[in-house]
């Protein structure tokens, strides 16, 4: 029983070790790929409604007039 445990845990050695690398490499150019993408300006911020009063990011508020809205409905659009 102990030797098929310890040919386990040789096997995940080995296996972790022959994709350790490539996985790390690729996780990084992943994250270097979001970073570019992400432009400087583009924080998220939590803005209320100001006709509701729901807190929403103001990625998904809906800007009319400079006024931000946390849906069409408030914000009078269709
Ligand atoms: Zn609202």
């Amino acid at each position: 029983m102990l030797k098929i445990i310890l040919t386990i845990a040789v096997i995940f050695a080995v296996y972790f070790f022959l994709i350790k690398k490539p996985a790390v490499k690729k996780r990084r150019e992943e994250r270097a790929d979001a970073e570019a993408k992400k432009p400087g300006l583009d924080e998220e911020i939590m803005v209320e409604c100001v006709k509701c009063g729901t807190f929403v990011s103001s990625k998904e508020a809906i800007i009319v007039d400079g006024k931000y809205y946390c849906s069409k409905s408030c914000a009078g659009v269709k």
